[in-house]
């Protein structure tokens, strides 16, 4: 992240934030919207829209491909993007950013990047929390290589169980891959220090940040990420746009996933060599419409202040957790100390199926999500099938919450003979 804001400043930005997304000023089935799923998504800001049209109004152009002033400038916005991306995590410089469409684009491109490396009876140590986009890219890889999966269980609380670790990390892990915060338990994990034992044993770590990044500060160094990933469309940015950020030398021993234009050095009818990274993982035309449109969300996040953005979230969390506690028989995931947890809750009514919660929630204005959240081995280890989930942003307020509330008492009565 760029310069500090000062109290003053994040305090001015903070008034009618909530104002400046134009979606929230709709209604639903006559209902004010109370938008309780930026965990899928979040609302994009007026200047996020603004950039993606002007973009195309304006210098609408292929990067890195012309000498003329709108391709110069649609490669400069690209390559803007690209440095406000990893400057946003830490990255140690812009050329360890890979812009890919999305966090699992991302993660599929360190499996496949890395599978040459990797050994028949090899580890890779993931955990019982991940989302599918971090579990699946991992099975593929273990069904082409045979490469072991191992996983780190979690306790009855929603936590990593580290006594675990010293069992599960050992000579043959090659890499541990972790969510950094859950989209269900909200659990933050304390990923530095399985990164420490992680490199102990001479493992890479990843980490998916698509639900950190955004909600919090976060800086690659500090949790001992080799990779780490994330999503634009999670932190008030376009969709179609993602992150691979590698330490250095990683990207250099990664294979590309896919060839064609822009990744290339020079090509021969029967050979061809790669560009440098991160250009190499960057094949065809990307998405410059969405990369133009990430720095203004970055600017909105900068203004408010992201200690200030993670103190919001904590405060709402805190609130969901009491409101919540108050519907008897309500089953709430994961850790009950707000501190550690991300901005979500994930909760099952034993009287209301989620889907019909959702359903009815939506009756009322209130957007949730119900499902297993891409998130099927932690909701057999939860042994529910599906949970409703409430995610807030920074245009949540504890009234969006006391609506939810609201919504679980009227479905309840709904519900009940
Ligand atoms: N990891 C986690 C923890 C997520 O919550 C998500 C999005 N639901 C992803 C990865 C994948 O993000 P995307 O769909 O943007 O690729």
């Amino acid at each position: 992240m760029r310069g500090k804001v000062t109290a003053e400043d994040s305090a001015a930005a903070w008034k009618g934030v909530a104002d400046r997304f134009p979606a929230l000023r709709r209604t639903v089935n006559a209902h004010r919207l109370v938008y309780l799923d930026t965990a899928a998504t979040a609302q994009k800001p007026d200047a996020v829209i603004s950039a993606e049209k002007s973009y195309y109004e304006e210098s609408n152009a292929n990067v890195h491909r012309g000498i003329h002033t709108l391709a110069e400038e649609a490669t400069a916005a690209y390559e803007n993007c690209r440095k406000r991306a990893g400057e946003l995590v830490g990255a140690p410089s812009p050329s360890s950013v890979v812009i890919t469409r999305n966090a699992t684009a991302a993660l599929n491109m360190v499996a496949r990047g890395l599978e040459h490396t990797l050994r028949e009876g090899d580890e890779i140590l993931l955990t019982e929390m991940e989302h599918h986009a971090n579990l699946v890219p991992w099975i593929m890889l273990a069904r082409r290589t045979g490469v072991v999966l191992k996983h780190i269980p979690i306790t009855d609380g929603g936590l990593l169980d580290l006594g675990k670790l010293p069992e599960l990390i050992g000579p043959r892990t090659r890499l541990v891959s972790l969510v950094h915060v859950s989209n269900v338990l909200g659990t933050i994990n304390p990923v530095a220090e399985v990164a420490e034992a992680a490199h102990r044993a001479g493992a890479l770590v990843v980490v998916d940040a698509a639900q950190g990044v955004g909600h919090m500060p976060v800086a690659m160094e500090e949790l001992g990420a080799d990779v780490l990933v994330y999503s634009a469309h999670k932190c008030y940015g376009p969709m179609g746009l993602g992150f691979l950020v590698a330490q250095p030398g990683l990207l250099e021993e990664m294979e590309p996933m896919e060839g064609g234009g822009e990744m290339i050095n020079e090509v021969f009818l029967d050979r061809a060599t790669w560009a440098e990274p991160p250009h190499k993982f960057e094949a065809g035309t990307p998405n410059v419409a969405a990369a133009a449109a990430f720095p203004p969300a970055l600017d909105l996040l900068e203004s408010l202040g992201l200690d200030a953005v993670r103190r919001h979230e904590e405060e709402l969390v805190a609130h969901a957790l009491q409101t919540l506690a108050t519907l008897d028989g309500l089953v709430v995931y994961g850790p009950h100390d707000p501190k550690l947890r991300g901005g979500l809750v994930a909760f099952h009514d034993p009287e209301v199926h989620p889907h019909d919660m959702a359903t009815l929630l939506d009756q009322a204005g209130v957007a949730v999500r119900a499902g297993h959240h891409c998130a099927q081995p932690l909701h057999r280890r939860l042994g529910v099938v599906a949970t409703t989930r409430a995610s807030f942003g920074i245009y949540s307020t504890k009234d969006d919450i006391d609506a939810l509330a609201e919504g679980i008492r009227f479905a309840r009565r709904y519900f009940s003979p």
